[in-house]
Formats: C-alpha cells, structure tokens, sequence
C-alpha cells in the first residue's frame, strides 16, 4: 500500500483543486485548507501507532462520513453555515487513502482494508497491485531498495495528478480578483466562504 508520500500528493491535489482562489489567500499554495486536505489524505496511517488497529475502521466510508460531520460542524460555528467546499474537499482527501490503499499491494492476511465499514467488516482489495508495497521492517536487508522503489511508483502515478491540480491552480489564480479589484466581496459576504484568510480592507483603488 502507498506510503504517507504517496498519500501527500493526493491530499494535496484534492486541496489544490478544491481552493477557491476568489476567497483564498493569493500568496501561497501552501494555505491551511491544502495542507490539511494533504493531512487528511495521510492521517488515515497514524493507526500504525496502534498497529491492531491499522487498515481497520480508520481507512473507511465510516470515518469519512466523521469527516464531513466534524468539518460541517467546525464551518458551520466558524462562520454560520456549513462550508461544503471544505467539507467535502476533506472527506475527498480522507477518501483518497481509502481508494489509493485499495488499489495498493498487501502481502499480510487479511488483506486489504475495512473499506466499508461499520456497514460491513469485510476486508477489501482491487487485486490491481497498482502501488508497491511498502517495506516497514526497515531492518531488512532489501528494506531501502523496496521502499525507493514503492515511492518512485507512487511519484510516478500520484505525482502527475498532483503536477496538473498545481497548474490548474495558475489559471485559476490568474482570474481570481486581485486585492482592492472591483467584484471583491464585503466581509458581511465573504466572511462566510472563507478560511479566515479575509484581511481588513485595504486602501480604495485609486487613491
Ligand atoms: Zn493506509
């Protein structure tokens, strides 16, 4: 199964593609909504803390549907409504480590993960083996070489979906309204579809 890299860059294009960049900050593609789509892609394997719990009920529909309760509720006291946008870009991420681990490659029974659950307990796997397995028992001779090798894959199946949200974002950004242009939003407005990233009003345009 994919490795938290392989993970990354999918949370990451869920978060680029998802950025509204009429009410984003315009400085960076860093913002916190794509770095915590990029979390959420990846959390799913924090389970390996507690390793009888790994590829249980935290790579499910189940967990996602949490995601979208939480989010909804956090947007919604946040800002008095609920922000499908964000709720829905982070269930995607969260998502993504469900469909990504269930195209992966798993030596270990029972394999696959717990995709569905609670609704069902089975465990499930594509079979495609399309992402390496990864190497934990990194003592292993051959540890180095089958987790490069895993990451090379992963770079080279995620990455380009990654590469073309990254571009997507430059078109994006460059029809978004610039600070103090005309069709800007009043905070009373944009206070409600935005991160937080909305600053106090600058100085009128052409003064
Ligand atoms: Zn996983």
């Amino acid at each position: 199964m994919p490795s938290p890299l392989g993970h990354t860059l999918a949370g990451l294009a869920v978060g680029w593609c998802a950025t509204d960049w009429s009410v984003e900050s315009r400085a960076s593609r860093w913002s916190p909504f794509v770095m915590g789509c990029a979390y959420a892609a990846a959390a799913p394997d924090l389970d390996l803390l507690y390793p009888p719990i790994h590829r249980l009920f935290t790579h499910s529909v189940g967990v996602t549907l949490v995601v979208i309760i939480i989010a909804g509720a956090v947007t919604r006291q946040v800002t008095g409504r609920v922000n499908w946008r964000i709720v829905l870009a982070l269930a995607a991420a969260h998502a993504s480590h469900v469909v990504l681990d269930w195209m992966g490659t798993d030596r270990f029974p029972p394999a696959g993960i717990q995709a569905l659950w609670p609704f069902s307990h089975q465990f499930y796997l594509s079979g495609w083996d399309i992402f390496p397995n990864v190497e934990r028992r990194l003592w292993r001779p051959d540890a180095f070489a089958v987790n490069l090798h895993a990451a090379l894959m992963e770079v080279v199946i995620v990455g380009p979906v990654a590469v073309l949200s990254w571009v997507a974002t430059r078109t994006r950004r460059s029809r978004a309204p610039t600070s103090g242009q005309a069709g800007r939003q009043p905070p009373s407005v944009a206070a409600v579809d935005t991160d937080g990233t909305w600053d106090r009003p600058g100085p009128r345009a052409g003064r």
